[in-house]
């Protein structure tokens, strides 16, 4: 599939499943544009990396996406650098792990501005310019925890219930615009999130780090094994695809079966 001339803006792809995401895109042929935090040598070596591996223009915004102004300048960065938001995918997340008494209030707030209403407010801004193109895809990295839940996870659950049901609302508004809005949700993807949070769940459940990795992540996956960041955007591109013209408002679940428990 060629996505040759379309722009793609990827939330959260520094690091993990957004870096792979929009690698993946560039590999067929779109221009990208790169958000997220880290160190700025690494964030310029996977751009400039991206430009010269896959020979397409590659932008970066350090929007903190925790602010709905930034977000507007970050949409804004795309359609002034390549003239138009084709494929936007809002995958930044963060996660907090603590029982709901002792839940930090900054911590909600953090992860209901990110998780979720940054969604919105990308979607807010970037959906005119697809309308005026009559295509668009939108894709938003739900979770298994947009389907179930987990202890411990009050702020992340909510929020990735509520992106389960702001794709359904999109996709019926835009179902006559050529645009398609879907969800994935990946169960349990080795990535910086997962790792980031075994301490604070061995510490909220009193287990080792092999017993959280063993009884709390992979006891979650029939598999019993992770999801790969480049299965979840080889997924991604088939939803750019023809092929999926006919996808919209779906939950796709990519959780070696944790939710058909
Ligand atoms: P990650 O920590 O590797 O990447 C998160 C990205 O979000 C990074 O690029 C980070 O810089 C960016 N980010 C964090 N705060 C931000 C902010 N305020 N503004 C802009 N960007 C910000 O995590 P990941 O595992 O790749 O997660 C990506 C998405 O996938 C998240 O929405 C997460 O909830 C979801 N997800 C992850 C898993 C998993 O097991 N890793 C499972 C299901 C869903």
């Amino acid at each position: 599939m060629s996505l040759t001339g379309k722009t793609a803006v990827v939330t959260g792809s520094t690091s993990g499943i957004g870096l792979a995401i929009a690698r993946a895109f560039a590999k067929e042929g779109a221009n990208v544009v790169l958000n997220g935090f880290g160190k700025p040598e690494e964030i310029e070596a996977a751009r400039t990396g991206i430009e010269t591996e896959f020979d397409v223009k590659a932008a970066y915004s350090p929007a903190d996406l925790t602010k709905p102004d930034a977000i507007g300048g970050l949409i804004a960065l795309a359609t002034d650098t390549f003239g138009s938001v084709d494929i936007l995918v809002n995958n930044a997340g963060v996660q907090f792990v603590s029982p709901i008494e002792e839940f930090p209030l900054e911590k909600w707030d953090q992860i209901i501005a990110l998780n979720l209403s940054s969604a919105f407010h990308t979607m807010r801004a970037a959906i005119p310019h697809m309308k005026a193109k009559g295509w668009g895809r939108i894709i938003n990295t739900a979770s298994a925890h947009s389907l179930v839940a987990s202890p411990f996870k009050s702020a992340y659950v909510a929020a990735k219930h509520g992106i389960a049901g702001l794709t359904k609302s999109a996709a019926l508004e835009l179902a006559t615009f050529g645009i398609t809005v879907n969800c994935i949700s990946p169960g349990y993807v080795w990535t910086p999130l997962v790792e980031s949070q075994i301490p604070d769940t061995m510490k909220a459940r009193g287990l080792t780090k092999e017993q959280v990795i063993e009884d709390v992540l992979l006891k979650a996956q029939p598999t019993k094994e992770f999801v790969t960041v480049d299965q979840v955007a080889a997924l991604a591109v088939f939803l750019c695809g023809d092929g999926a013209s006919q996808i919209t408002g779906a939950n796709l679940a990519m959780d070696g079966g944790w939710t058909a428990q």
